[in-house]
């Protein structure tokens, strides 16, 4: 056995450039862009120039936590809520 089996070249081989259209994965990412950890359990914004993460968080008083949309939508920090979701307040 060694490097030269050919199996490389033949998956190289099919470069379908049209397979997979990366324009439908672009639309998902601008939806999803607005998530400070997109894809992950945060629900928290993305932090933009509009958008600054400069508020206190009101559950912890942990500071530069949320943005205004954050505290907009009733949020706590990561921390908190990640605590809450566990059941490990009370
Ligand atoms: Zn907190």
């Amino acid at each position: 056995m060694g490097p030269e089996d050919g199996v490389d070249d033949r998956e190289y081989g099919d470069d379908d450039v049209d397979y997979g259209d990366p324009h439908d994965y672009d639309n998902l990412d601008e939806d999803r862009s607005e998530f400070a950890d997109p894809g992950g359990r945060s629900a928290l914004r993305a932090e933009t120039e509009d958008n600054p993460r400069n508020l206190p968080c009101p559950n912890c008083g942990a500071e530069d936590v949320l943005t205004p949309a954050d505290r907009a939508h009733g949020y706590q920090c990561d921390r908190c809520a990640d605590r809450a979701e566990r059941g490990d307040d009370y």
